[in-house]
């Protein structure tokens, strides 16, 4: 395949990348964004659930658990520190509700779940007795036998032995470990619960259990970051040969504790690298895994080998496929229709308990939408195959995409062939997150 990228022309305006780190959120998680999802089109999702599944769309199933030790200052996801035995007894059972709701619905077509994610929060803040209590569940009402992926997000300062054995007994095949960085420093300030003793501990365990998969978080940016601590933090992630690794840029969020001392302050620049300084940290990462043999297979990923693992659940959300979505303030997609769950616990406990589904708001996405939808996601891993998308969609996406297209090319990101559409990484490193209610455990 002969690729091109297309260079700027000299005169022309640039792209209005912003350099300083304010406040607000640059990770692309879907579109179209939040803010278009309302509660009036919760009856139509409603249903829509009546109907039965488009033909050859899989489904995925995502759980959300929405527990934490401890709030990170960065965290802008809806978690909780403060919820004893009780009241997390109380959340297995309206999520094992929450599905059961689901179970009998035209929707599933009979389907099982192709790929399954544990997201939070942070699933493995439960015990062994309290996944096993869910998760059990779970399997009666919609079986898992067909599933080939079950990703698990996990904080390190909570896994001992034996919880990483029972999260294996589940049929976890990824663990995706939440370190964000090595320095202890770095994650006392940033407020993380765990330190590096436990990341080491935790890894150690979890490859002698022998996890399928292992990935490991990075966050390029964080508080008191600087390029000796990174660079630091690259070589023993390269150190420890996991199986795939995801870096994110730190974005401060409004309601993240990072915003709230910058405004007690009065600053509107956030107190962490500029985007080009983190754009730079991780290149750097993904050159340093790239010069042992790993690929780079997104935005935000690098894999050990692409052969082995696959992200089911990443390209299943980028490809349309259906996703079953349980949980407080947890996403998903459902025949044509996105839908978030209400996202405060008493209100989504309170919703199954009395019968109800807990939907708080959603979005009819218009076939025309589904098309900009994929293609916007998929490019988020790098190129988009022309004849895939004009076979599904019945357009060229050059021809649908001409405008935002040659916007791309002016500045220099597009990188295009005679098969492929895609980004230079330069843009590309701009783009942002797959996840869900939470990403980073
Ligand atoms: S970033 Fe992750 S671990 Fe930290 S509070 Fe948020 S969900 Fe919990």
């Amino acid at each position: 395949m002969s690729t091109v990228t297309i260079a700027p022309p000299p005169s022309t305006q640039g792209p209005p990348l912003q350099r300083e780190t304010t406040a607000g959120n640059y990770f692309v998680a879907n579109y179209p964004p939040f803010a278009f999802w309302t509660a009036d089109a919760v009856p139509a999702f409603h249903e829509a659930l009546d109907r039965p599944p488009m033909p050859g769309v899989p489904l995925g199933l995502y759980t959300h658990i929405p527990f934490c030790r401890k709030r990170c200052h960065f965290c802008y996801f809806r978690v909780y520190t403060d919820k004893n035995a009780d009241d997390i007894k109380a959340y297995l059972d309206a999520l094992l509700k929450d599905l059961a709701a689901y179970a009998g619905k035209a929707v599933l077509g009979g389907r099982k779940p192709r790929f399954i994610y544990f997201g939070g929060g942070t699933p493995s803040y439960l015990s062994p007795d309290q996944l096993r209590y869910l998760t059990e569940g779970m399997k009666r009402l919609l079986p898992w036998d067909e599933a080939t992926e079950i990703t698990f997000e996990a904080e390190p300062g909570t896994l001992t032995d034996h919880k990483l054995r029972a999260i294996r007994e589940m049929g976890v095949t990824r663990l995706s470990l939440g370190i964000e960085h090595f320095d202890d420093t770095i994650l006392e300030i940033n407020g993380r619960a765990h330190r590096s003793k436990e990341i080491l501990r935790a890894y150690g365990y979890a490859r002698e259990i022998g996890f399928p998969q292992i990935n490991i978080d990075l966050i390029a940016g964080m508080v008191e970051e600087t390029p000796g601590k990174w660079q630091e933090a690259v070589a023993k992630a390269v150190a420890l040969e996991p199986d795939s690794v995801t870096i994110y840029q730190m974005e401060v969020p409004y309601n993240t504790g990072i915003y709230r001392q910058m405004k007690a302050e009065g600053k509107l620049v956030a107190p962490v690298a500029d985007w080009d300084t983190k754009r730079r940290w991780v290149d750097e990462a993904f050159r340093a895994f790239e010069a042992r043999g790993y690929t780079v297979t997104s935005t935000t990923t690098v894999v050990k080998d692409p052969a082995r693992v696959k992200f089911e659940y990443r390209q299943g959300l980028f490809s349309g496929a259906d996703l079953l979505s349980i949980g407080v303030a947890s996403f998903g997609h459902l025949n044509g229709v996105h839908y978030q769950n209400h996202h405060d616990f008493q209100p989504y406990v309170d919703a199954v308990n009395a019968g109800r589904l807990p939907t708080y708001r959603a979005y009819v996405l218009p076939d025309d939408e589904r098309y900009l939808r994929e293609f916007m996601l998929q490019l988020k891993l790098g190129s988009v195959r022309i004849a895939d998308a004009t076979a599904k969609f019945g357009t060229d996406p050059r021809v649908r995409f001409a405008g935002p297209l040659a916007t791309l090319r002016d500045w220099g990101f597009l990188v295009a062939s005679d098969t492929h559409l895609g980004l230079t990484r330069r843009r590309s490193s701009h783009g942002g997150c797959v996840g869900q209610a939470g990403d980073v455990p």
